[in-house]
């Protein structure tokens, strides 16, 4: 893979590492928690560390940050083998996960005991938090922190072999209560879970934090630069006050911090998304509607288009919200590109034209892509009823109106002019068709009037297929939702409209799951499953503006 992201301020920072040491391979890794799918975000930081290792000929790996058994499960780790794969990357060897390392920090806990720079801590989380302090005032010490080294042993080891309840007992640093980064006030370093481990099975029921286990794995895989995101900022004074404690030899790793990636009107927080998922609001980790990869992926988003949008964002250590736009700005430009035109009517209103006989037909010739011709030409069928868009009729002329109005002209895109006669209601007043006649001499290439008329789009009743149509719309209503407090409250009803129309019927007959642009509304993907009742579905990509502001529509 080419590298993206070239000069931002981590691939300095590493150039100017290589400098100081040449010969040092440089070691990046990706460490995904097996607690969700990934999401956007996740590919920025993906892209990045295999860009870096790329780069400086170095490699990446992709670690499995296991050290919560109760909110992981394999099922995770097989999806996000599949979609970083699916993003067209690749890891070093083998995945490695932190799991693998459980001896080793168990080891290296001793160590720390041994060194009286870690006690085994009876105060309970609420007391822990307490003692701790903020940030206008200093901690406490525990009441437990001068035990002697051997107390602490046998305590840990009891805690080991599953002698205390949960909650009962922790290990702790033992560095500053003082300190002006409350990080460095005694965290908390291995605590007791009771739960069977994905990876290491029943033998377990003490499991490192992540502060704890992070830096080591990194030492032990030989990571030279350590990217996270800038939530983790004051936790890089622990990071090397571990290493440095531990004297672990050589040059040790060094992290680094960038922005995470916030995108407007949706959320990434994976325990936000599970929370969602719970409450049947989304489908799952791969609805359409998610920024999940598996839910772009869905939706029709290709892999081309997320690593351009990722490319455009940038590395850097900036905290912005990135306007959806940009995301739909990618995946239309790849879309634009590959998808063949079709027409569609998603709300339907029928025209008979009434000069045209019940029999005829007629096949016009038109092209699959407006500037690609490599992608050939296919026939459309025209004959006396059709269908159009109710947008597209109205009784009488408004400003800017762009449709069909009563007594007056309005082209059909590829075929004839039409003018609109006459409309038929039923007893309640609903419109059951418009009459119209047709002009034999305006075919499409025939010279027009110097005013032009609008131009709509259309498809022949005889050469239609029922089709249902998803139109997806954010999935909040607010541009930051991940700052407020009550997302449920912001969930948008309009996130999923269903409507009935009809499609050229080529879309039926093409057995395959194809992206399409319909002619003036949008990108859609027709998708391989009809639904319950065998009808054809096809659902939004993405408009062809930029319509979500409108959120109903
Ligand atoms: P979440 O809040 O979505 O649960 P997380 O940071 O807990 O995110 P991890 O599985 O621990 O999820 O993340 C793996 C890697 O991806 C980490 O290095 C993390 O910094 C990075 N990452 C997570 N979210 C983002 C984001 N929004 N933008 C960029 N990088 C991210
Ligand atoms: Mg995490």
């Amino acid at each position: 893979m080419k590298p993206t992201n070239n000069n931002n301020f981590i691939s300095k920072i590493v150039k100017y590492s290589i400098l100081k040491n040449p010969k040092r391979k440089i070691k990046t890794r990706f460490p995904p928690e097996p607690n969700g799918y990934l999401h956007i975000g996740h590919a920025k930081s993906i892209y990045l560390n295999n860009n870096i290792a790329n780069k400086y000929n170095g490699t990446c790996n992709l670690r499995f940050d296991d050290t919560n058994p109760r909110n992981e499960n394999v099922k995770y780790i097989q999806a996000i083998k599949k979609d970083i794969k699916w993003l067209g990357l690749d890891w070093y060897k083998a995945p490695t996960y932190t799991s693998n390392y459980f001896n080793q920090l168990y080891r290296y806990a001793i160590q720390l005991i041994k060194k009286k720079a870690a006690y085994v801590d009876e105060l309970n989380a609420n007391d822990i938090k307490k003692y701790r302090g903020t940030l206008k005032k200093t901690g406490k010490n525990s009441p437990f922190r001068n035990r002697t080294v051997k107390k602490n042993l046998t305590l840990f080891k009891k805690m080991k072999n599953g002698m205390f309840p949960e909650g009962s007992m922790c290990l702790r640093a033992k560095i500053d209560m003082k300190s002006s980064y409350i990080i460095l006030r005694d965290p908390v370093l291995y605590r007791i879970i009771v739960s069977e481990h994905h990876q290491t099975k029943k033998k377990w029921c003490i499991y490192p934090m992540y502060d704890f286990a992070h830096c080591i794995a990194d030492a032990l895989e030989g990571i030279t630069h350590s990217l996270c995101t800038l939530e983790f900022l004051d936790n890089r004074q622990l990071y090397i006050w571990i290493l440095e404690k531990l004297h672990f030899n050589k040059i040790p790793p060094k992290q680094y911090e960038f922005s995470k990636l916030n995108l407007e009107y949706t959320i990434l927080s994976k325990r936000k998304i599970q929370k969602l998922i719970n409450l049947k609001l989304v489908s799952g980790w791969k609805d359409p509607r998610l920024s999940t990869l598996s839910g772009l992926r869905k939706r029709g988003y290709t892999k081309n288009s997320i690593k351009t949008f990722c490319q455009k964002v940038g590395v850097t250590r900036q905290q912005s919200l990135i306007e959806l736009s940009l995301l739909e700005s990618c995946i239309r430009k790849d879309l634009n590109y590959s998808s063949p035109r079709r027409m569609a009517v998603i709300n339907p209103i029928k025209l008979i034209i009434t000069n045209i006989d019940h029999n005829y037909t007629e096949y016009l010739d038109v092209p699959n892509h407006p500037n690609r011709k490599e992608m050939g030409h296919r026939k459309i069928l025209f004959s006396r009823e059709i269908y159009i868009e109710k947008e597209d009729f109205c009784k009488k002329s408004v400003i800017d109106y762009k449709g069909l109005v009563l007594g007056k002209k309005v082209r059909l895109k590829y075929a004839y002019t039409i003018r609109a006669n006459q409309i038929i209601k039923n007893k309640n007043n609903d419109i059951l068709c418009i009459l119209c006649t047709y002009y034999l001499n305006t075919k499409k290439t025939k010279i027009l009037p110097k005013k032009s008329y609008n131009i709509i789009h259309w498809i022949s009743k005889k050469n239609s297929t029922k089709t249902q149509f998803k139109l997806f719309n954010v999935l909040f209503t607010c541009k930051n939702p991940e700052k407020e407090k009550n997302i449920i409250q912001l969930y948008n009803p309009n996130s999923c409209i269903i409507k009935v129309g009809y499609t050229e019927s080529i879309v039926d007959n093409e057995d395959i799951q194809h992206a399409y642009q319909f002619e003036r509304i949008g990108y859609f993907l027709k998708l391989k499953k009809k639904n319950k009742y065998n009808i054809l579905v096809c659902h939004r990509i993405v408009s062809l503006k930029n319509k979500y502001k409108n959120l109903i529509n």
